[in-house]
């Protein structure tokens, strides 16, 4: 059995709607920014916090578990700077915590979802896993942290990880059942998107000044399912014992700008938007692409859904949200 800790979010629900193809799981989520409508009907439903060692407790008595799945974090940049204390307790000890209580179990197989938030402004065109992390906002300083914690934790307690570091997830199941749903919404496409559908006013770009092609800011968006395959591959790589701890970058390789994604988005749709230009936003690098080579040599992923089907896919899903 599996523990999925945060299986009611966005990337959590896609990957367990992966998972429960083959596995039996667990989901533990307080549904802070989760949604019931996501959690997959094959999968067990405890509510509570991964901070609290009650409810842990009561889960690693009563469920034979053999690995733990992490997705329940905060994870807005700019609300991080506003409130960091939110970012370093939940993402960071509640993190511990759970950690802990894993080992007290002697469960030792974790993956963990952290960022690309954790290189900061990198030097280099195409991001691999030996660049420097530099994290520039408390987000990605609270996933760092944690993976210098595996890290120790590896070395002292026999722990095995898998940290997987994401770009922009994008995109919904193909079943149409499930998608990205952010209250408030603040990501790219889905706001291109909603905005394509009448239900907001305009797109905001910020920044037209990045040193880009285009002075908007380019970043490498992947597919959720792509991600959540990327993780079943990681699981069975602890599971097996081929791997006992691995970082890797999980994007398709290739950048968009802000305006190319709106672009595809009127491509796709057939429906030309109304566009802002604006300041920049706080805490934006110019460019953030993966290099996902790593990943395709140990593990054999690679992402393999473009920019058209990705937003293909969340058309169709905010289409049928749409009340
Ligand atoms: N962005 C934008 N307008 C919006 C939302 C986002 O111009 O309404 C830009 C944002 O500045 C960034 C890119 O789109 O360069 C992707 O932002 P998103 O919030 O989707 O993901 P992030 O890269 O912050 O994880």
């Amino acid at each position: 059995m599996i523990l999925v800790v945060g299986g009611a979010g966005y990337i959590g629900s896609h990957l367990v709607k992966e998972l429960v193809k083959n596995e039996e799981v667990v989901i533990l989520d307080n549904f802070s920014t989760g949604f019931r409508s996501l959690v997959d009907s094959k999968a067990l439903l405890i509510e509570g916090n991964l901070g609290d060692t009650a409810v842990l407790n009561d889960i690693f008595t009563q469920y034979p578990i053999k690995a733990v799945m992490h997705f329940a974090a905060n994870s807005l940049v700019g609300e991080s700077v506003q409130e960091p204390y939110k970012y370093y307790e939940n993402n960071v000890a509640a993190t511990i915590t759970l950690l802990n209580t894993m080992l007290k179990y002697n469960i030792k197989n974790f993956i963990f979802s952290s960022t690309a938030a954790t290189y900061g402004i990198p030097n280099v065109d195409i991001i691999d896993e030996e660049q420097p992390t530099n994290p520039i906002n408390p987000y990605g300083r609270s996933k760092l942290f944690v993976e210098h914690i595996l890290e120790d934790f590896a070395q002292a307690y026999g722990l095995h990880y898998v940290v997987l570091r994401y770009f922009n997830a994008a995109g919904a199941h193909d079943s149409g059942e499930i998608g990205e749903s952010h209250d408030p919404e603040t990501h790219l496409i889905p706001i291109i998107l909603q905005h394509l559908l009448g239900q907001r006013e305009k797109i905001s770009v910020f920044g037209t000044d990045y040193d880009t092609p285009d002075g908007t800011c380019i970043r490498d968006y992947i597919h959720v399912t792509d991600l959540a395959k990327a993780h079943i591959l990681a699981l069975n790589a602890l599971l097996s014992g081929k791997k006992n701890t691995a970082i890797y970058n999980l994007g398709n390789g290739r950048g968009f700008s802000v305006k190319e994604v709106i672009d595809t988005c009127e491509k796709v749709t057939g429906i030309k938007s109304k566009i802002e230009y604006t300041d920049r936003r706080p805490g934006d690098p110019a460019r953030l692409v993966a290099s996902a080579n790593r990943i395709y040599e140990d593990l054999g992923w690679k992402a393999a859904i473009s920019l058209e089907e990705i937003i293909g896919s969340a058309w169709k899903w905010h289409k049928s949200q749409k009340s």
